[in-house]
């Protein structure tokens, strides 16, 4: 739940993200086969647990289960769903904002009370790696204990794939939904594209009964399990809308052996800039599973992207940021983060920026570029200077390059300051400066 100023903020973060780190993005079938990107807005991601909660409040029904911290919690969990259901069995499910669990072993059934504790034990604690993790995975620290709804009974249990989001460029919803739902969505999705159903929804007159009836129709559905689909498909476009959600994601949609149609998993993204109409939504965020410097920077109002390289960048504006990312590339270096302090770079916000950069290990230089539009070069380069007395040493050197309102006083205020820092009017310059600093 970064803070961005705008939308094209978040744009240009996602395209940085994208392009120039090897940061793995979320990819969601979704974004994949659509002609347009579900995450255009800003998203904030909450757990399966908590989604699941969310959809059962709007009369979806879900595979049930408890969420635990620990084993104990969680044999508890597994007695109480065998009052309620009957069961021994029940799945531990590692609760993290990533999907493709299962493929990394975050998903696990049990059949008795001693499998429950070894399983959670196994799964709480360990640096869960999926196809959506990148490689340094992520740490589990609950998990849910369902129940378990593949059961054995008069007709096989069939798995589908449905998921509702946004279509900026046409202005509708979209239901996107497959018979060919289960954990390797991703590559029906690569391989056989045409299995992979849309259907529009207008936002004005919502979804129509005629369209869940195609949707169900299609899913080759009949009888009970035909009624209980229209049921689903209408309970979940309605929590979709009714939460302002970006994108809801449902793999698998289950279809049981006694023909009742329920969510297995539930990816639901709600949408930052809907949040204030949500109060009780902040709740559910969770910091552990966001960047702990992206969470800081917001703190201060700044917008912060780690990325892999060595030269900390702070610059005024997106697009000047973009231009700078290419001139450390030019200049040899690679870009160690993302940062823009936005229109109104002063003392305080340049410190802050700071201590963010300096946070990274990697880090062998920062470029400061800022453009003196509104804000007047002599006080960012005041700014700079103060905050660097405040910091005390630091131990990286740094370009400062101001140019626009005031640019000569700026540098004059840097060459005389004292202090380990080259000033630049010219990004050439500055470019000259990082290549020479970098191969100190
Ligand atoms: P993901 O891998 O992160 O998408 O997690 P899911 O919640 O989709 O679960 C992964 C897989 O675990 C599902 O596709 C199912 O095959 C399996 N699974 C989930 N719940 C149950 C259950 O109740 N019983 C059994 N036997 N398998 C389950
Ligand atoms: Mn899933």
């Amino acid at each position: 739940m970064v803070r961005y100023k705008s939308l094209e903020f978040l744009g240009y973060l996602i395209v940085i993200k994208k392009l120039i780190s090897n940061l793995q993005p979320l990819i969601t079938i979704s974004q994949q086969n659509c002609s347009f990107t579900a995450n255009s807005s800003k998203q904030m991601n909450i757990h399966e647990y908590q989604g699941k909660a969310i959809l059962k409040s709007f009369g979806v029904r879900v595979q049930e289960g408890i969420v635990a911290d620990n084993v104990d919690q969680a044999v508890e969990a597994a007695q109480k769903l065998k009052e309620d259901y009957g069961s021994d069995w029940v799945v531990i499910k590692a609760q993290i904002h990533a999907g493709g669990r299962g493929k990394g072993g975050g998903v696990k059934l049990a059949k008795n009370i001693d499998e429950v504790k070894e399983k959670t034990g196994n799964i709480l604690g360990m640096q869960l790696i999926t196809p959506q993790t990148g490689p340094e995975g992520k740490l589990v620290r609950k998990v849910l204990v369902a129940q378990d709804v593949y059961y054995p009974g008069d007709s096989p249990t069939k798995e589908f794939y449905i998921s509702v989001l946004l279509d900026r460029a046409k202005g509708r919803n979209i239901i996107m939904y497959s018979t060919e739902g289960g954990m390797d969505i991703e590559e029906v999705a690569h391989s056989t594209p045409e299995l992979i159903h849309k259907e529009e929804i207008d936002p004005k007159v919502g979804l129509q009964a005629f369209q869940a009836r195609k949707i169900a129709f299609n899913l080759g559905l009949s009888g009970d399990a035909f009624k209980d689909m229209v049921k689903f498909i209408t309970a979940l476009y309605k929590a979709y809308d009714a939460t302002d959600s970006s994108q809801f994601e449902i793999n698998p949609v289950l279809k049981t052996s006694d023909n009742k149609i329920l969510a297995v998993d539930a990816k639901v993204n709600l949408d930052d800039n809907a949040l204030f109409r949500h109060p009780d939504f902040a709740a559910l965020r969770d910091i552990n599973e966001e960047d702990p410097m992206e969470v800081e920077a917001s703190k201060s109002n700044l917008n912060y992207v780690k990325l892999d390289g060595n030269v900390g960048c702070m610059v005024n504006g997106a697009g000047l940021a973009m231009a700078t990312m290419d001139i450390i590339k030019i200049a040899g270096g690679e870009p160690a983060n993302f940062l823009d302090v936005g229109g109104t770079a002063n003392a305080e916000t340049v410190k802050a920026a700071f201590n963010i950069i300096l946070k990274d290990p990697h880090v062998k230089a920062i470029l400061i570029n800022i453009f003196g539009g509104i804000v007047r070069c002599d006080r960012v380069a005041q700014g700079v200077i103060d905050a660097y007395n405040e910091i005390g040493n630091i131990p990286v050197p740094i370009i400062v390059r101001l140019q626009g309102t005031n640019a000569i006083e700026a540098k004059q205020l840097i060459d005389n300051s004292g202090l380990k820092v080259y000033s630049a009017i010219l990004l050439k310059e500055a470019a000259e400066r990082v290549k020479e600093v970098l191969a100190l």
